[in-house]
C-alpha cells in the first residue's frame, strides 16, 4: 500500500530551494515535541529518518522526504518553541505562508496535536493559516498511548468542537500512537488514497 523506500531529500530555508513539484505531497505540523518525527519515522518505517525537531540548525527547515515513487512527505518545522528568537520565528513564519499558499501540488496538511494536552493557541494559529490558504487539514492525535479511555473522549470533544470552526478542516481525526503502532496504516491508507 505505501510502497517503496522513504529518503531524505534536503532542507529546504526559502521557497527557491523547493524540490520540483513533479508529485503529490502532503505535509506534517506541529508543536515542538508532539511526536512528528516519531510519527514520520512510524509511517515510512524508516528508524531515524526524521530527526527529533530540535537538532540544532535542522528546526527551520522545511524537510522533504520521498515516500516511493509517487509522494513526498514534507515535514514542518515545530512550532511554539518558547525561547526562540523573534526574527528566526518571522523567518519561518513568512516561508511557512509561502509554502503553504504557494505549492500546488500539496494535497493535505496533518495537524499534530498531542492526545494528552489537546489544541493550544499556537495549534490554532497554524489552522487559520492553513483556513487562509485553502489548504485542506486533517487533524492527528499523537501519543494515545499515554492517555486513558475515558480521558481521551473528552479530548476528542474538544479537539472537535474547535475543528468545527475551521473551514478547512477535514472533520475526521486520527488516532495515532508512534510507539504502539495505532493509527499508522491508517494514515498511510489516508496518504495513498489522496489524488
Ligand atoms: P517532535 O519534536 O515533534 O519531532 O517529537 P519526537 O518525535 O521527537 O517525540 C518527542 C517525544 O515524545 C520523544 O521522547 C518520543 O519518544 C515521544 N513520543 C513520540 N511519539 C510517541 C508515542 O506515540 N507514544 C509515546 N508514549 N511517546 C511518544
Amino acid at each position: 500500500l505505501f510502497a517503496g523506500e522513504s529518503e531524505f531529500v534536503k532542507g529546504v530555508v526559502a521557497m527557491s530551494g523547493l524540490p520540483p513539484a513533479d508529485r503529490m505531497e502532503v505535509c506534517f505540523a506541529g508543536r515542538s515535541n508532539v511526536g512528528k518525527s516519531s510519527l514520520i519515522n512510524a509511517l515510512t518505517g524508516t528508524k531515524g529518518l526524521a530527526r527529533a525537531s530540535n537538532t540544532p540548525g535542522r528546526t527551520q527547515e522545511i524537510n522533504y522526504f520521498t515516500q516511493g515513487p509517487d509522494h513526498y512527505l514534507v515535514d514542518l518545522p515545530g512550532y511554539g518553541y518558547a525561547n526562540a528568537p523573534l526574527p528566526v520565528v518571522e523567518k519561518w513564519q513568512r516561508l511557512l505562508k509561502q509554502y503553504l499558499s504557494g505549492r500546488q501540488t500539496l494535497r493535505r496538511a496533518f495537524v499534530l496535536i498531542d492526545a494528552r494536552h489537546g489544541m493550544k493557541p499556537v495549534d490554532e494559529e497554524i489552522m487559520s493559516l492553513l483556513d487562509s490558504s485553502a489548504v485542506t487539514f486533517q487533524c492527528v492525535l499523537t501519543k494515545a498511548d499515554k492517555v486513558k479511555d475515558k480521558d481521551l473522549d473528552a479530548m476528542l470533544t474538544q479537539v472537535r468542537s474547535k475543528l468545527a470552526t475551521h473551514p478547512a478542516a477535514y472533520p475526521e481525526m486520527v488516532l495515532t500512537s508512534s510507539e504502539k503502532g495505532d493509527g499508522i496504516a491508517t494514515l498511510r491508507s489516508i496518504i495513498v488514497g489522496l489524488v
